[in-house]
This record gives structure tokens, sequence and C-alpha cells, in this order.
């Protein structure tokens, strides 16, 4: 019997590959998604690293977490008390679990419903076979193996932590990002090594939920990608929170022993010591291409090991694509996904589009971060003359009703043009309120524009509006 053979292989069912497996489903492709993730019953768990062990279950403890901190610190304000609050932390678990396992479940109806054919296993890029196109080995998790052929193959096999030599994840003391979601009771000392976009979200989970969380960051500057204005607002309110945030401190050694993780690292006062009890490591993630291709496949791998591709998302070699954390660009689920749709569509012959310069970006601590387009430094440093307008949310009536007036909308739009080219914000609901200003920036608006659309009152969003009108120095609700 002949090897099943498709149009699309996807190798990799994270928000890259299951989004794109259905797009080119969508298109009439005949379409097949290997992904070798199982979940806590050993069962396959499509979705990758975002919906198994990254963005979803991440925001279902930050939101678990936030209404206990509320409830213990801030509920007071409206009069609500309650008598000695307390979490129960297997149910705080369980619940993640719970919405992780609707998700993964989900990718797999969608899967039935686009005649998407999942395969459980890992698969590997044989190379080119003349007659059937692309070849691809899968071995399955009992160690059986069959190979399947596609015209085109899709390389979507994501990433994985980085793991420092000498503080090696065991899952117990010394945690990744899964196991850092999923602690059986809430660490006394949490020491955190990287204050990135997720140290900083799983350092808030369990700091609203009581533990001593202690990060140390080898850089100077908090948040360096981050327009430095927001940067220092974030840090403050946590700060507040009660993460203990130490810049400029790399951590060189960890040893678990009895009575903790014990941590030798140095700052600018030379060599410290910290005891902790778990050691969430965060200092970044790699592509992750272990046994995906074969030595003579001839897809190259750049000096991070990313698979390299061009700006179509192509390897080089005939009918080879790669997308997602794989490649080169930010690793973030929407531009994985938004490259899965676009490879889909070219290879239907369709015209396929990823606008690089309008991907938003969230941190989803409290407050909310989000930014997209250039920040200040970026536009001085490429000669690029722009208008600053800002406007803090202690202005806007909704925030100060919902008790969250805390941070600002900061807008930058060309000086002669009045293009926006950056919008950096912190506050209340900024992850929703990034989106307007996307559109706005996709459709090459100006803060005129912004500044003319109707806002609702009282709302979140007419921070936007009075940024916009700030750029002009015409906000209403401030002095300019
Ligand atoms: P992945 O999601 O990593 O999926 C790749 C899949 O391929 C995996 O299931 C893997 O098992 C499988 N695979 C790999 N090799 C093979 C092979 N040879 N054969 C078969 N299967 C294979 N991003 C956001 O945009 N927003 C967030 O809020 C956010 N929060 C995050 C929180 C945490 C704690 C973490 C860790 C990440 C977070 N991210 C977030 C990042 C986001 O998860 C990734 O950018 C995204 O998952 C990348 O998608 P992907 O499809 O490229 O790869
Ligand atoms: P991100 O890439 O957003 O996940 O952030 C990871 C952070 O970890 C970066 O800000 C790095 O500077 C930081 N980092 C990397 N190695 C170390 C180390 N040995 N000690 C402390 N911080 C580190």
């Amino acid at each position: 019997m002949s090897d099943p053979s498709f149009d699309v292989i996807f190798i990799g069912a994270g928000p890259a590959g299951y989004v794109g497996a259905i797009r080119a489903a969508q298109l009439g492709l005949k379409v097949a998604c290997i992904d070798a993730f199982a979940g806590k019953d050993g069962k396959q768990a499509l979705g990758g690293t975002c919906l198994n062990v990254g963005c979803i279950p991440s925001k279902a403890l930050l939101d678990s977490s936030r209404q206990f901190h509320n409830l213990v610190h801030s509920f007071d304000v409206h009069g609500i008390s309650a008598d000695n609050p307390r979490i129960d932390v297997p149910t705080f678990i369980g619940r993640k679990d719970k919405i992780v396992k609707q998700f993964t479940g989900g990718v797999a109806t969608l899967f039935k419903a686009n005649k998407v054919t999942p395969f459980f296993g890992t698969g590997k890029l044989l190379g080119s076979d003349k007659d059937r196109g692309n070849q691809v080995e899968i071995t399955s998790p009992d160690g059986a193996k069959q190979t399947i052929s596609a015209t085109n193959v899709v390389l979507a096999s994501g990433s994985v932590p980085i793991e420092l030599p000498f503080a090696k994840f065991d899952g117990k003391a010394i945690l990744d990002n899964a196991s850092a979601l999923d602690l059986a009771e809430v660490p006394k000392r949490l020491g955190v090594i990287g204050a990135g976009v997720i140290g900083l979200e799983l350092g808030s989970v369990w700091r609203r939920l009581g533990s001593e969380v202690t990060m140390l960051e080898a850089l100077p500057d908090f948040l360096g990608a981050a327009d430095p204005d927001i940067a220092k607002v974030a840090a403050r309110e946590l700060k507040k929170l009660g993460l203990d945030i130490k810049l400029g401190a790399k951590l060189g050694k960890a040893e678990v022993k009895k009575d903790g993780v014990h941590l030798t690292y140095t700052d600018k006062d030379g060599e410290q010591q910290l005891v902790v009890d778990k050691l969430l490591v965060a200092v970044g993630r790699r592509a992750y291409t272990e046994g995906l291709l074969a030595a003579d496949c001839g897809v190259q791998l750049d000096e991070r090991g990313r698979i390299v591709v061009d700006e179509h998302c192509h390897t080089g070699v005939d009918g080879v694509w790669a997308i997602g954390d794989a490649v080169r660009g930010p690793m973030l689920a929407h531009k994985g996904s938004e490259e899965g749709v676009a490879v889909a569509e070219w290879i239907a012959g369709k015209a396929g589009h990823v606008n690089y310069d309008t991907i938003p970006w969230v941190i989803y601590t409290e407050p909310e971060i989000a930014w997209a387009g250039k920040t200040e430094k970026e536009l001085k440093d490429a000669g690029i003359p722009y208008k600053v307008g800002s406007f803090p949310f202690a202005a806007i009536g909704r925030a100060v009703a919902m008790n969250e007036a805390i941070g600002q909308v900061k807008m930058l739009a060309h000086a002669e043009t009045d293009r926006i080219l950056g919008v950096h914000m912190v506050g209340p609901g900024v992850s929703e309120l990034i989106a307007e200003c996307v559109v706005a920036m996709e459709f090459k608006g100006s803060s005129e524009d912004l500044a003319r659309i109707v806002h609702a009152h009282p709302t979140l969003s007419e921070a936007v509006h009075e940024a916009a009108l700030s750029v002009d120095k015409r906000a209403i609700h401030k002095g300019n």
C-alpha cells in the first residue's frame, strides 16, 4: 500500500501550525498536521506551547490570582470585605487545566470540522522524492514509524525554554514555565531569573498568592524593549505589588540543597547569595528543531538555531516553509498564526500577507503593558521627526470608577505627515486598547484620524482618544 499523500503537511500544531492547517483546509487543500505534545493524560494535546503551557494557562492563573489579590488588598475601597480569604491551590490549578483541555480539545474539533488529518508523534522532514514530493517520517509515541508525503511541508516546531547550564530544570526545585504553571502549593520564597515577559507574568501570579518573589535580571534597564516612560510606571507598580526586581544581577550558580535553592549572583557590589524554595528560570526561549530535519534535507539553521526563511517564510528548499517561533521575528502566538495563514494562502496561489511593523506586544501584568510600532529611541536613531501625545488614566472617569486609574497612553506620530508611528501604553485593559491603534496604523492612519473618531463615554478607550488629541496639543481633560 502506498504512503498517504497530502497537499500540505504541517509539522507542529501550535498557534502557527494549527491555524495554518485550518486555513489551508479552508482553501480546499488536503492537509495533515503532526504534533508530538502529550497532555497530562498522555494523550495528544493539540495547540502547542501556547494552549498547553503558555499563553492560555498563564492567563488563566493571572486572572484567578488577580481576583484573589484584589479580594485581599483592594476590595475594601468598594466597601466589600471578606473574612479570612484563602486560596485553594488544587482548585486554582484545576480551573487552569480545565481551560487548557477545553481549548486543546477545541483544536481537535476544528481539525475534524475542517478535515485536517492529525498525526500524533514526531515528524521528520526526510527530503524530496521525485515522484511523491516531500517525505515526512512520523515516529509515534510507541516508536512505530510511518512515512507520509506532500507537495508542501510547513515546519512549525516552535520553541522551548532556554536552560542555564548551572541551573538545569528538574521540575521540582528548578522550574521552567510548564512546572511554574503547575505548582501544588504557594512557594514561600520564589526566585525568578529573567525579568522578561514570562518571568514578570509568572512572578506576578505567585506573588499575588503570597510568595516572596525575588527576580534577578542581568540587564541594567527594566524592560529595555519597552518605552522608558511605560517601563517606569510598570516598575513602580510591580514594586508596589511586592516583586523585588534586582537589575544588573546575573545568576552564576544555583545549588539545590535540603533547605532550598542556593543562588550565587553578581551585581554592581560583587558576589551575592540568596536562598529560595523554588527557582523559575525564565531567561528566554530558543527555536526547537531537534529530530525535525534529516541531515541532507537542505533546510538551513542560523547561528541561533532558527530555521532560515525569506520574507515569505520559504526555506529555499522546494515546497518547504517554516513559521512561528522556529523562525526569525518576535516569539508571539499571533505572529506565528498570521504566518501560518499567509503560507497557506501562498501555497494555494493567493496573496498572503504579514505586516511585521504592526505586531502588538502585550504583557499581562497589573497594570497591563502594550505597544505597537516604533519606540522614540527607534525613531531618533532612524532620524525620523516625530510628535508625542500622551494621556494619563488618572483623568479617565471609567478608570477612576474601576479604581484602576494608573498609567498612560503615549502616541508617536510623524512630525510632518501626522501618521501614527507607535503607541505605548501601561494601564487597565491596554491589552484590548492596543487593537484600535493597530487598526489605525494598518490603515496608515494619522493621530488626527483617531482624534476625530467618536469614542464612547465613559470608557478606557477615551485615553487613546485624548492621547491622539494631545499629539496636536488639544487634549480636553488635561493641560497641553
Ligand atoms: P509552539 O506553540 O511551541 O508549538 C510547536 C508545537 O510543535 C509543539 O506542540 C511541539 O510539541 C510540536 N513539535 C515540535 N517539533 C515537532 C516535531 N518534530 N514533530 C511533531 N511535533 C513537533 N505569546 C503571545 O502571543 N501571548 C502570550 O500571552 C504569551 N504568553 C506566553 C506565556 C508563556 C508562559 C510562554 C512559555 C509563552 C507565551 N507566549 C505568548 C509565546 C507563545 O506561546 C509562542 O509564541 C507560540 O506558542 C509559538 O507558536 P508556534 O506554533 O510557533 O510553536
Ligand atoms: P525574555 O527574553 O523576555 O523571556 O527575557 C529573559 C530575560 O532574562 C532577559 O531580560 C535576560 O537579560 C535575562 N537573563 C538571561 N540570563 C540571565 C542570568 N544568568 N541572570 C539574570 N538574568 C538573565
